[in-house]
């Protein structure tokens, strides 16, 4: 690659705009962001949530004007080797990058959209974007009533982040425990007590069946320059009053956040041809079908796996300058830590009492055959595990006590037996 090259970047994320400065002056880079917000790190929303942090210390690195911000790519012309923007402008590429992120799902809910109609009701939110979180951050206040759906990694997060805010919080979580993608049963239940203590109230197998909203369920809508209003009450938009359970039980509800998990952005990929399975299909140079068209991030999908975790996104944009600056050495995966600070561990506003550390990496449940070492105090509310397959660690997870978090996960990810494993599970680095 030569300077004169241009590559042109899909998305203004942790990914897309990591890639962008690892290239540096190496390429000519232009970044297509869509949305208008300084650029941000997405990890960092629930804090602004829960009004500890403000929008602008998540701010990421300044890109500098290879970012075109409020910009969003609608097509890409492989044989042009062109992306067409919304605002009509048309960007060429040498080299093209999908970084596109993903979309939170929005479930099959009754009541969630009116026929025809895309807009939630008033009072709805997903968790994706900045402007989810300014949309929820306004919305919330001391005794709103407020029904997380979800209770994985964001759903955990928004419910800590609204109860800090002085919401009374339901969470409702249709499988069995929270966060079950990343805990073992012992480490949810321990999270769970700690929710709990917040005032989180929280329902576990508890599927949620629909929304109520104010106004009649299936009113009529009419296209209003560009935007979808009721035909009956022009001026009063649909309102969430509850969330219904299969059971038909009705929970009060102000607010209602969606949490149900995300979506990788393929569409245009899908659109261009390129081959698609959950996320956009990428062999060991984070390349496609397409010898010119690379993906990275959450979008992407590498040996049938795709990340969504902020770790994996910006080792693949640093693996792929190494390819576009001709020192290539194959991805072969990321090895994800998974980590969640709820609430403040110092001083300052929502610090003290309310604070949790956990993390989470590999299999943290046993298969037949399996050692699993375990250490809990109930006390101090700690808990380790690790899960060893013969020699090697293979998984471990960590609640209340993470001084040991560095050294195991770094065990892990070279794949070589622990030397003392007792230790390794124990030493608190002297403090
Ligand atoms: C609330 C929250 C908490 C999280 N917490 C954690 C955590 O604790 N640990 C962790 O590892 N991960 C966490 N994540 C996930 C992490 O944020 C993502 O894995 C990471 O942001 C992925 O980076 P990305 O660049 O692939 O995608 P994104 O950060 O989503 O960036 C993609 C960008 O592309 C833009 N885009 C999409 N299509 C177009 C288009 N056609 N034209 C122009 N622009 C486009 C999008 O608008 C977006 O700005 C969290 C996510 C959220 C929402």
């Amino acid at each position: 690659m030569t300077s004169q090259e241009h590559v042109v970047v899909i998305g203004g994320g942790l990914a897309g705009l990591r890639l962008a400065d690892r290239l540096g002056p190496a390429a000519t880079v232009t970044v297509l962001g869509e949305e208008s917000h300084v650029p941000y790190n997405r990890v960092l929303l629930a804090e602004v949530l829960a009004g500890r942090y403000a929008p602008e210390v998540t701010a990421l690195p300044a890109p500098g004007p290879a970012l075109r911000r409020g910009v969003r790519a609608v097509r890409v012309d492989r044989a042009e080797r062109a992306v067409h923007c919304d605002d009509g402008t048309v960007a060429p590429y040498d080299t093209l990058v999908l970084a596109t992120g993903s979309n939170a799902v929005l479930p099959p809910l009754r009541g969630l959209f009116e026929p025809g109609g895309r807009e939630l009701p008033d009072g709805v939110h997903a968790f994706r974007t900045m402007d989810d979180c300014l949309a929820l951050s306004a919305a919330v206040r001391p005794g709103v009533r407020a029904v997380v759906i979800g209770g994985g990694l964001l759903g955990v997060s928004a419910a800590r982040a609204l109860a800090a805010r002085g919401a009374v919080v339901v969470l409702a979580q249709q499988g069995e425990r929270l966060m079950e993608r990343q805990l073992d049963a012992d480490a949810s239940a321990l999270l769970a007590t700690h929710l709990s203590g917040l005032g989180v109230e929280i329902h576990t197998e508890c599927r949620v069946r629909g929304l109520v909203t104010t106004g009649p369920p299936a009113a009529r809508v009419r296209a209003e320059s560009g935007t979808r209003r009721r035909a009956d009450a022009p001026d009063a938009p649909r309102k969430v009053t509850h969330v219904e359970l299969a059971d038909g039980y009705r929970l009060e509800a102000d607010v209602v956040v969606l949490a149900c998990g995300v979506r990788p952005r393929t569409g245009l990929a899908r659109a261009a041809g390129l081959e698609v399975r959950t996320g956009i299909v990428v062999d060991d140079h984070l390349r496609t079908g397409d010898p010119r068209i690379h993906a990275i991030g959450d979008c992407a999908e590498h040996a049938g796996q795709v990340y969504g975790l902020a770790g994996a996104a910006l080792e693949q944009a640093d693996a792929l300058a190494a390819v576009l600056t001709g020192a290539p050495a194959p991805y072969t995966g990321t090895r994800a830590l998974t980590r969640l600070t709820l609430g403040a561990p110092g001083p300052g506003p929502g610090a003290g009492a309310g604070h949790l550390d956990l993390a989470a990496f590999g299999e943290t449940t046993p298969r037949p055959g399996d050692d699993v070492v375990r250490l809990a105090d109930a006390t101090r509310r700690t808990y380790r595990k690790v899960v060893l397959r013969g020699d090697l660690l293979v998984g471990g997870v960590l609640l209340g006590e993470l001084s040991t978090v560095g050294a195991l996960a770094r065990t892990w990810e070279g794949g070589e037996p622990p030397h003392d494993l007792f230790h390794l599970l124990t030493d608190d680095g002297g403090h």
